[in-house]
């Protein structure tokens, strides 16, 4: 769907007054983290920074870093904070990130918030922390009822989004498949691991007196929920 449509609610660009912004998003799987961030991204102008996607982007390069990162990454392990934290810095300092920026998927270690936070006060920055709440029930719905076309990577959903003949893909007629990460069980543990790696980080913004702002997704369209962490952040 086209960010024009999705934007029924109209959620307003940040006017170039405001003093630069850092948002850091947090998100289980199927939260709409990586939608959430494209379209804060698109509606306050400012850029979307994913490290994974940072570190892919070598990986694809074939480049030195990406071929010292592939095998963690592969493994699902976390690469190295320095290296990590090194690629960041070098992002924070382009002109696009002069009115701000929105983290996805850093920090992710202590020493990484750390660092994070001596950047942010180089840059007289105070961030936003923004967990994304989601039911469980439902995510484990959205996700384990998805089904992707093995040749054109189409997404569909039992619920919300079925094919029109069970299994094939409406555009190419390729043979739909469920991905093994979204399979109910993998979805629990992956919900799971989400819940006990985040809840420190909550802990840590928290004891280190930065704004966090929970907002609960669940039950909101990409639109909505976009405008609504919108509405929060302007708030004083
Ligand atoms: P993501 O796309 O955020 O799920 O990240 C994909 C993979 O990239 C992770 O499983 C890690 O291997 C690596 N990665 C991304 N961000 C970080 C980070 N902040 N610290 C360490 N490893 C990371």
């Amino acid at each position: 769907m086209a960010i024009s449509e999705m934007n029924r609610e109209e959620p307003c660009r940040s006017s170039p007054g405001n003093g630069p912004r850092a948002l850091i998003l947090f998100g289980a799987p199927g939260s709409g983290k990586g939608t959430q961030a494209r379209l804060l991204s698109e509606a306050l102008g400012i850029p979307h920074i994913s490290t994974g996607d940072m570190l892919r982007e070598h990986i694809q390069a074939g480049d030195a870093i990406g071929k010292g990162v592939s095998g963690t990454m592969g493994a699902g392990g976390l690469v190295s904070d320095q290296l990590v934290s090194q690629l960041v810095k070098e992002r924070l300092a382009q002109g696009d990130c002069e009115r701000g920026f929105i983290l996805d998927g850093y920090p992710r270690t202590r020493t990484q918030a750390e660092t994070l936070d001596h950047m942010l006060a180089e840059r007289g920055v105070e961030p936003v922390v923004i967990p994304l709440i989601v039911d469980y029930n439902i995510v484990i719905a959205r996700l384990s009822g998805r089904s992707q076309c093995v040749s054109c990577g189409a997404l569909y959903n039992v619920t919300s989004k079925p094919s029109k003949a069970a299994g094939v893909c409406d555009l190419d007629g390729g043979k739909l498949i469920v991905r093994d990460d979204d399979r109910e069980s993998v979805v629990r543990e992956r919900l799971d691991a989400y819940q006990r790696k985040t809840k420190p980080w909550i802990e840590y913004f928290h004891q280190t007196g930065r704004r966090l702002e929970e907002i609960d997704a669940s039950q909101l369209t990409p639109a909505e929920l976009v405008a609504r962490i919108q509405v929060t952040i302007e708030r004083p």
